[in-house]
């Protein structure tokens, strides 16, 4: 597929799912940050207050007004320009919608945590950019503390990305941590006594979180908040029977990057890997709606499919990782092999999967399709995405806030999972 075919469907493809905070400014996008329900702990976090965006499109001044000094680190990105402030977790009490439009040389910004005790602040630029300042202010004059970060137009050529330095670029420590290592750790109720424990792993992955909401209803309800709330009752569901182990790849709302998620699946040597999404479709391409099951393809089955994973795939973008230096895969015919005989068993999952959810929830007219999901790609771990429904059609997210759709959904994937695994243990005896 060309670059230009792929710029143009990613336009067209705007309100779908991750895209649609890099690159729509939609005002409800922006309003999740006060309905997360926050931890009594937060009140000890610095609080962020307000933020004011001066300047024109050769230098433009951001503010941040904090109740405290904080540490920030800033750098710049290219492709798309960007800059990206880390600093310690802070509260954003910011005023609604803030963020949406922004002024000079940022066209948008967007906020939220990243690692439990870090935050971010990403700007989408409109163009290349150097950062010339960032300092914070004490209080003064009747003024909070502020943070400043002054930035300066540069021309295309003289643009020079910052790469942070590895133990600057701070994630959670279990995304980090040595896959081959198999002390690493990961969120959830399940870590402890796990050396001595041989059941099969189920690692749950609710996608998005932190700085990245994912898709967002008209009426506000985000995807990172009903897709976590629907894997923390599958995870409580499938432990209940107690022959498998549940890891979760986030148990909070916290970012967590593409390959970190993988990192999990394939540290856990995890016999099955299911990652929980919310779609959206944009009005003018009409209102699809069901569940929907897939499976990793280095072909798409349709255009839809090929949309949605390049959309999913952005997420990283979205929360300022760059993406662009991560090693490329290793050719070699054992993991060709290995990586052949998941994906039949990631088919075989997800039919089971189609199979059980029929039952009890609405599904898409295909609710089987295949695309190029960065975070299906372990090799080694059968993997599929569900996507539960469209936040955009009135009835599915009827559904995906409904404690009882939840509850009668989770029941058909513990059902679907039990059925899966326990084909695959007998299989396996001789
Ligand atoms: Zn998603």
């Amino acid at each position: 597929m060309t670059g230009r075919l792929n710029h143009k469907v990613l336009l067209a493809n705007a309100l779908v799912c991750a895209g649609l905070l890099a690159w729509l400014p939609l005002s409800a996008a922006f309003a999740v940050e006060s309905q997360i329900p926050r931890p009594a702990v937060a009140q000890s976090f610095p609080v962020a207050s307000d933020v004011r965006v001066a300047g024109d499109d050769k230098q433009t001044r951001f503010i941040l007004d904090l109740d405290r000094s904080v540490d920030v680190r800033a750098f710049v990105l290219a492709d798309p320009y960007r800059v990206v402030l880390d600093m310690p977790q802070v509260t954003f009490n910011l005023p609604k919608g803030v963020g949406t439009a922004g002024r000079g040389l940022i066209r948008a910004f967007r906020y939220g945590l990243v690692m439990p005790g870090g935050s971010r602040m990403v700007f989408d630029l409109t163009g290349p950019a150097k950062i010339e300042k960032t300092y914070v202010l004490e209080a003064a004059n009747g003024q909070p503390p502020r943070l400043v970060v002054e930035l300066a137009a540069v021309e295309r050529a003289a643009f020079k990305p910052s790469r942070p330095d590895d133990d600057k670029l701070q994630l959670r420590p279990s995304v980090v941590a040595d896959a081959s290592g198999g002390a690493v750790e990961t969120t959830g109720t399940a870590t402890t006594a796990k050396a001595a424990d041989s059941r099969p792993v189920i690692v749950l992955d609710p996608g998005h979180g932190g700085v990245d909401n994912g898709t967002q209803a008209p009426s506000g309800e985000s995807e990172k908040t009903i897709v976590l709330e629907f894997a923390t009752a599958l995870r409580d569901r499938i432990e209940k029977s107690g022959k498998y182990r549940v890891v979760m790849t986030r148990d909070d709302d916290t970012f967590v990057p593409l390959g970190g998620r993988v990192k999990i699946a394939r540290a856990n040597a995890a016999a099955l890997f299911v990652s929980i999404h919310a779609d959206a479709l944009p009005k003018r391409e009409g209102d699809a709606q069901g569940a929907t099951i897939y499976t990793l393809s280095d072909k798409a089955s349709d255009a839809e499919a090929e949309k949605l994973a390049e959309a999913e795939n952005k997420a990283d973008a979205i929360a300022g990782i760059d993406l662009t230096e991560e090693p490329a895969e290793v050719a070699d015919i054992l993991i060709d092999l290995t990586q052949r005989e998941t994906r039949t068993f990631s088919n075989r999952f997800a039919r089971t999967l189609a199979n059980e959810m029929k039952n009890v929830a609405r599904m898409h007219k295909h609710p089987l399709k295949s695309a190029g999901f960065k975070v299906l790609k372990a090799h080694d771990v059968p993997s599929v995405l569900i996507e539960l429904g469209y936040v955009s059609n009135k009835a599915d997210l009827q559904q995906l806030v409904s404690e009882s759709w939840r509850s009668r959904t989770v029941a058909s994937v513990a059902q679907a999972v039990d059925a899966f695994l326990g084909k695959r243990v007998v299989s396996a005896t001789p």
